[in-house]
């Protein structure tokens, strides 16, 4: 029901797309924008548009990033021979935080999951691939989420790779199963990267 009129009402639907955002909360958030200084309104909308607009893929990992390759990719100091590969920008970050990976990264923006319909397709599986076409990449560490999804597309990920006689790690299981990499403290993130086992 249009109670609001068409611009309120269309922020309300805009923002009840959001993921976890449910109708009660997109109309508490558009009520909240509506109350804002109009100033700070523009800010949050100019900081959309911004990173929408400017922030690409690195063509190399896939990590979000303005800069292509990414500050990771392009760092000379990093070790080309170890690929780490996660689901998530966020992820990655996560494992920058504990200072303890050199190598580069890989990020596939997702996990395969039937459920929801995701297929390896959907994946940066391809671009991993086309990475270790020269040889220069000994290791890939297969860092996906400890869950379901994770280890399906862990295993996918190793039938593929094996072949191309690279080794192929997998996290120790010192993360919880079922957990977030993103929540997991910085000490089990080391453990579970230095308790890596091959494939
Ligand atoms: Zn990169």
């Amino acid at each position: 029901m249009n109670y609001y009129g068409d611009p309120v009402t269309n922020l309300i639907e805009e923002l009840r797309r959001l993921p976890g955002v449910g109708g009660k909360l997109a109309q508490r958030l558009a009520f909240h924008i509506i109350d804002m200084p109009e100033e700070k309104v523009y800010r949050l909308s100019d900081a959309i548009r911004s990173a929408k607009d400017n922030v690409k893929y690195c063509s190399v990992c896939c990590n979000l990033s303005d800069s292509d390759p990414c500050s990771v990719c392009s760092n000379v100091k990093r070790d080309r021979e170890t690929i780490m590969v996660v689901e998530d920008p966020r992820d990655m970050a996560a494992y920058e935080k504990t200072n303890e990976f050199r190598g580069l990264y890989h990020v596939l923006h997702g996990a395969i999951s039937p459920m929801t319909g995701v297929g390896p397709s959907d994946l940066k599986i391809k671009e991993l691939l086309t990475r270790l076409g020269d040889g220069t990449v000994k290791e890939v560490i297969l860092a996906t989420n400890p869950n379901v999804e994770g280890e399906a597309t862990a295993m996918y990920i190793s039938k593929l790779i094996k072949p191309l006689g690279v080794k192929v790690t997998r996290i120790a299981n010192g993360v919880p199963v079922g957990g977030d990499l993103e929540y997991v403290d910085e000490v089990t993130l080391s453990r579970a990267l230095e308790g890596r086992r091959e494939l």
